[in-house]
């Protein structure tokens, strides 16, 4: 089926769909972007994206194309046009084109920001199979640049990051940095010992996952217990279970790490949990 797809203000076929050469977003990587989940056709923690799509924006002097209603009413006109009951909306916005290439940021009053957004329809988004596997990581160093905070289009090591695991036959990567996790090439990273959850402290090392931020206020009203702090590859190995959030995948088990198993190496009871209170919160506050 062809999508309709939003460029500039114009929802049109994808096929029709067209950015310039010029635009830094292709010659630069000078764009921001979003994630946002469907769920029985309605978008999930959508406060939460528009608030981080700012600030990124934001943190890169760049301007903002839409209003935060017009932004949620297109996402909302692009799940109806293309009849997406599950499945995700990306979004980018860029730097724009200047008409050719300069390290020089343009002039935002000559120059507007690009901005495109297309749907992706994924039927069984909340039902996923490898929800109940749960994935196999490896970890890896974190070679990326030191503002992960800003949500950025520059994700080929990330990319890269998805490739080694694969080739090892795994899910997903895990990023080390100072003997320390950061996060997954497109999640944050957890462990569970007992009733208490750790992951890393919000700050410049990691993207500030919306899913991370409802999931853990979920836990603590559970009461779970939530420690912000580093940990180690060999903690996390050593932990009860471990598991990913993003916008995605939700919650994802993780029942490997470097070969080893986690926990019994199946999908941990917490895991479990969180992400089914994660879909049923989410569904009720869907707009
Ligand atoms: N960390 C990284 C590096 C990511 O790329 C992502 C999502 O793309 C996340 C964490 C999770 O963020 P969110 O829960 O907002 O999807």
């Amino acid at each position: 089926m062809t999508r309709t797809v939003y460029v500039n203000g114009n929802y049109l076929p994808e096929h029709e769909a067209t950015v310039s050469i010029f635009d830094r977003g292709f010659l630069m990587a000078d764009g921001v972007y979003e994630v946002t989940s469907v769920l029985d056709g309605k978008l999930i923690d959508m406060e939460g994206h528009v608030i981080r799509l700012a600030r990124s924006l934001a943190e890169l002097d760049m301007a903002s194309p839409i209003s935060d209603d017009d932004l949620t009413g297109m996402f909302r006109e692009l799940v109806r046009l293309n009849d997406i009951d599950q499945g995700m909306i990306y979004l980018q916005v860029t730097r724009g084109n200047p008409g050719d290439r300069s390290f020089v940021f343009p002039d935002p009053e000559t120059t507007p920001s690009t901005i495109v957004a297309f749907t992706q329809n994924i039927p069984n988004l909340a039902d996923a199979p490898a929800a109940k596997t749960g994935f196999r990581v490896i970890s890896i160093p974190d070679l990326r640049w030191d503002r992960r905070d800003i949500k950025t289009t520059q994700l080929l090591y990330p990319s890269m990051g998805k490739m080694m695991a694969k080739k090892a036959g795994c899910d997903d990567s895990w990023f080390v940095e100072d003997g320390a996790v950061t996060e997954g090439t497109s999640n944050n990273a957890y462990i569970v010992k007992g009733n208490r959850i750790i992951t890393r402290q919000l700050s410049h090392d990691i993207l500030h996952g919306i899913t991370r931020a409802s999931v853990l206020r979920f836990a603590s009203e559970a009461q779970m217990e939530v420690e912000e702090r580093p940990f180690t590859i060999a903690e996390a190995q050593d932990a009860d279970e471990a598991f990913s959030t993003a916008a995605s995948i939700f919650v994802m088990p993780v029942v490997e790490i470097d070969g080893k198993p986690v926990g019994t190496g199946k999908p941990g009871p917490i895991a479990i949990r969180l992400r089914e209170i994660y879909l049923d919160e989410m569904r009720k506050t869907a707009v």
